[in-house]
């Protein structure tokens, strides 16, 4: 009698498990258009709290993501490519100086700028990316001329400007990249480097003082058209005090930036070197290609689970092929924006 009450149980509990797996693989699996296109946007991740943001400075943030989000979202409207939404929309966010992109880049320990960008197409998987440029206007059109007039994906320093030059490239005065908020970013983690006393403390001081004082602002866009066409671009002046030609992640296919026609868009923003060590951008396609996972499922858990676990701090603006939106992010702000083929627009700076 036992045993034949303890092979019912066992029935019962196989097959109730078996549905409710079921059903979950299935709403893993939904393959629902949710919106004909899609452009989501992000102006860096950071310690960003009410409390030290003024109503003006908060105003004028949200106006330029709205500014810039909009441009994109016309060119998509009006059956115009992901990659010239993409190129249009960080346009806007490299000639404001309220992002560490174009003018507004953050100063490297020698008080220059070096500015780094790439650009995926989720079609072909064709990419394009540029490290450590000091003169060029918009090192996002740069990264995209390198995919589309070139044999190369990545050019850096002197060598790219050469390129950029030669294409016809707006070039510009390295005193173009200043702004006096960025440079006295750099005094103040400078002023408390000399106060830490050995090497790991002086580590510490680097990323401490730009992580406390918001030293981010990487801008990326993410953009499905019409054609269903992905398209993804990171652009950045990278982190403060940076010193000895660093490369961060936004130029690295990969960390930065991915694209995936099959899967989904996605641009990073966060202290670099954590995205590179975690290869994000690629991670979260990859699950979804190779563990059928959501996009909400799969940038959650690299940024919440994976990215978070190894120390690193950031996140990520997502889109899927089917028009589904993510922001994921673990640090206290991230300048976000996203609009749907309805048109609804979506403005935020803080967690909630
Ligand atoms: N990820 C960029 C870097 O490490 C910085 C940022 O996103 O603000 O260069």
């Amino acid at each position: 009698m036992k045993t034949s009450l303890s092979i019912f149980a066992f029935i019962i509990l196989f097959f109730g498990c078996r549905k409710v797996t079921t059903n979950l693989s299935e709403e893993l699996n939904t393959d629902v258009k949710q919106n004909e296109f899609a452009i989501i946007i992000h102006g860096g991740a950071g310690t960003i709290l009410k409390k030290n943001m003024s109503d003006e400075l908060e105003a004028e943030y949200k106006e330029k993501l709205e500014e810039a989000i909009k441009v994109g979202y016309i060119i998509l409207k009006k059956g115009g490519t992901s990659q010239e939404a993409v190129l249009k929309t960080i346009q806007v966010m490299e000639e404001s100086p309220l992002f560490n992109a174009g003018k507004g880049a953050v100063f490297t320990h020698e008080e220059t700028n070096e500015l780094d960008a790439s650009f995926m197409d989720g079609k072909t998987l064709n990419a394009g990316a540029v490290a450590g440029v000091k003169n060029v206007k918009s090192p996002i059109e740069l990264a995209i001329k390198i995919m589309t007039d070139s044999d190369h994906v990545m050019l850096s320093g002197a060598g790219a400007s050469e390129f950029a030059k030669e294409k016809g490239l707006e070039i510009v005065d390295p005193s173009y990249f200043y702004t006096e908020k960025r440079f006295n970013s750099l005094q103040k983690i400078k002023d408390n480097e000399k106060t830490a006393l050995d090497h790991d403390d002086k580590k510490a001081a680097f990323y401490d003082a730009d992580i406390k004082n918001s030293k981010f602002g990487t801008v990326g866009c993410v953009a499905l058209d019409k054609n269903g066409n992905i398209a993804a671009g990171t652009s950045t002046g990278g982190m403060t005090n940076k010193r000895w030609g660093r490369i961060g992640d936004a130029p690295i296919i990969g960390s930065g930036t991915y694209a995936n026609n099959k899967t989904c868009g996605v641009s990073s923003t966060g202290w670099g070197e954590y995205f590179i060590r975690s290869q994000v951008a690629y991670d979260i396609s990859a699950q979804m290609e190779y563990q059928q996972k959501t996009l909400k499922e799969a940038t959650k858990d690299v940024i919440q689970h994976k990215l978070t676990k190894l120390g690193g701090t950031g996140g990520v603006v997502a889109l899927d092929k089917n028009g589904n939106m993510s922001f994921e992010f673990n640090t206290t702000g991230m300048y976000r924006a996203s609009m749907n083929d309805k048109g609804d627009l979506i403005v935020k700076i803080y967690k909630e």
